[in-house]
């Protein structure tokens, strides 16, 4: 769904927009088809009514000049064939005069030698090569349209018209009362009675509305009007299914082509005549195609309203939803400050609004109790780890610390001896290494009791700490033994040292016992011993030496 616009709304819009066209194109091409499918029809219709009451219209007139002729030839005058009889004269010019488009009647004898005629024109001419009287011999005749050929220069000559006079022939044979052949009754009408009957039926709008009247033989020629234009030919084959057809008549033009037969009564042959009536398709078919303009310009205009409508709708429905979407992602990416102002809200999206405003109120809180409760958390661990790292210091510091005395234990004694010796080894600073033990301290204890031994304990150690230096190093690493640890000091100062130390103990009362005293072993570490233990087990030899040659003395190495 690459090819649809990003936007919800204009998306929805497209989709309703087409859907308004998928409907409303079938309903333009059905209307227009069913439309242009009547106009077309009731046109044709009206054309072909024009072709047919015309050629009604000339039938009509061609059966009553031929029952003129008839009945006038079936008169006992006639019958008689007195050709002498003046009689004969008056009644072929009353007929003549009956009938303005005769423009002539005549009566030949059998031989077809004219006898008897209007204003006696041919009077006595031979006429037996006409094809009138030929016809008229054997009974009632209608003739096609002719040119005159012996009247031609007789007659009066038209007015205006410069045209060719033409004719149409009737004749019916004259009997006697024996049945035998006494000549034949002819008369020419003048060609304009065409023109008259057309006319009559022509309508008024015709010339107007393009619509042309033809007459045409059954050789397809043209008879009406008796000017054409120059290579207008009529339509050469007639579909009489059809009550109308389309045809170029050999032009550039597409007419509407209606056409209907004229029926003349002839028993022995027949005219063929056709009216035929055509008007330019492009004005026939105007009404349809400002009716098909019309539709298409309605269904355009429907369209545009239901896109409109439709861009409406969505503006409507998608804009809101648009609008949450984007709170829906602003919720997603942590923001808490959102707007809840949607503009066109309808019922279901107020209703979507409130349950997103809900949700994120919810997750919102949601968050703060977690990171509260988070916080919270962190802030214990830190309290917990820093009460550990406490709680380890004060083991670290327990570990290496003598309960009774308060001085470092044996433990902490091994560290400081590794340091001091690692110094030593580093800077090339010796250090001095006493080793301090409390004659004859079973007796004490033996005396005076363990809790006074124990007295006797920290106050020795008291005094041992409180003659050397702050940077001294006293740990108690036995029972009544000490270390003490002489940093950058040498044999010769350490034995002032330890002779302090043991004068200080042995002027320091211990009021139940009494004096104590104490043997020290004194030897100086060296930048090239392999460890720390052998300055130790240097001033432990010392120490002994001291206890060996009597105690309460200094020993060194
Ligand atoms: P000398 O060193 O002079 O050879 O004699 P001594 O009596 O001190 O010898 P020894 O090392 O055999 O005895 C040490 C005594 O110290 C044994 C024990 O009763 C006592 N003692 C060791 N630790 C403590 C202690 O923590 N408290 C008490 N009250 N007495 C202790
Ligand atoms: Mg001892
Ligand atoms: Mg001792």
């Amino acid at each position: 769904m690459n090819f649809l616009p990003g936007s919800f709304k204009y998306r929805l819009t497209l989709i309703l927009g087409v859907l308004a066209l998928c409907v409303g194109l079938p309903g333009y091409l059905y209307l227009d088809h069913i439309y242009a499918r009547q106009l077309v029809a009731d046109r044709g219709q009206a054309l072909h009514g024009l072709a047919t009451s015309t050629a009604n219209a000339l039938t009509e007139n061609l059966r009553e000049r031929q029952r003129e002729v008839d009945l006038l030839a079936q008169t006992s005058l006639f019958r008689r064939a007195d050709y002498a009889d003046p009689e004969l004269t008056r009644s072929i010019e009353r007929l003549q005069q009956s009938y303005p488009h005769y423009s002539w009647i005549g009566f030949a004898d059998p031989q077809g030698q004219v006898r008897v005629s209007t204003q006696n024109l041919l009077l006595n001419a031979n006429v037996s090569a006409r094809p009138w009287f030929g016809a008229g011999l054997k009974g009632s005749y209608v003739g096609d349209l002719h040119s005159a050929v012996l009247l031609a220069k007789l007659l009066p000559p038209e007015s205006g018209d410069a045209g060719p006079v033409r004719f149409i022939d009737f004749a019916s044979p004259v009997l006697d009362t024996a049945g035998r052949v006494r000549g034949v009754l002819g008369a020419h009408a003048h060609w304009r009675w065409a023109t008259d009957i057309v006319r009559n039926t022509t309508p008024g709008n015709a010339k107007a509305e393009g619509i042309e009247i033809f007459i045409i033989t059954k050789d397809r020629e043209i008879i009406y009007p008796e000017k054409v234009a120059e290579g207008v030919q009529p339509p050469s084959k007639v579909d009489t299914s059809q009550p109308v057809g389309f045809d170029r008549w050999g032009g550039a033009e597409e007419y509407m082509t209606a056409q209907a037969a004229v029926r003349e009564r002839s028993p022995t042959q027949t005219l063929g005549w056709q009216v035929v009536v055509r008007q330019p398709t492009s004005v026939a078919l105007a009404p349809v195609r400002t009716l098909q303009r019309a539709v298409l310009l309605g269904t355009l205009a429907m369209s545009v309203i239901l896109l409109f409508m439709a861009y409406w709708i969505a503006r409507r429905f998608g804009e809101p939803l648009e609008q949450l979407a984007a709170r829906a992602r602003q919720i997603e990416q942590g923001n808490e400050d959102l707007q809840w102002v949607i503009p066109q809200r309808s019922i279901e999206v107020e209703h979507l609004v409130d349950a997103l405003r809900s949700t994120a109120a919810t997750l919102i809180s949601r968050r703060r109790a977690l990171e509260d409760a988070n916080a919270h958390l962190e802030k214990k661990v830190e309290e917990r780890t820093a009460e550990l790292a406490r709680a380890n210091e004060e083991l670290q510091f327990l570990a290496r610390r003598d309960a009774l005395t308060g001085m470092g234990n044996r433990l902490a004694s091994m560290e400081r001896l590794h340091e001091e010796f690692l110094r030593m080894k580093r800077a090339d600073k010796p250090y001095a290494t006493l080793m301090l033990d409390i004659d004859h301290f079973k007796r004490v204890n033996d005396t005076h009791g363990h809790a006074t031994g124990d007295a006797v304990l920290r106050e020795v150690s008291q005094t041992i700490r409180a003659t050397v230096r702050d940077t001294d190093f006293v740990g108690r690493t036995g029972g009544e033994e000490f270390l003490v640890l002489l940093p950058a000091t040498s044999l010769e100062e350490a034995l002032l040292v330890a002779e302090k130390i043991r004068t200080a103990v042995a002027a320091t009362p211990q009021p139940p016992v009494g004096q104590v005293t104490i043997s020290i072993g004194v030897a100086p570490a060296h930048p090239d011993d392999a460890n720390e233990d052998m300055s130790v087990s240097a001033a432990d030899a010392a120490l002994y030496r001291a206890k060996e040659s009597g105690r309460n003395r200094v020993a060194g190495i």
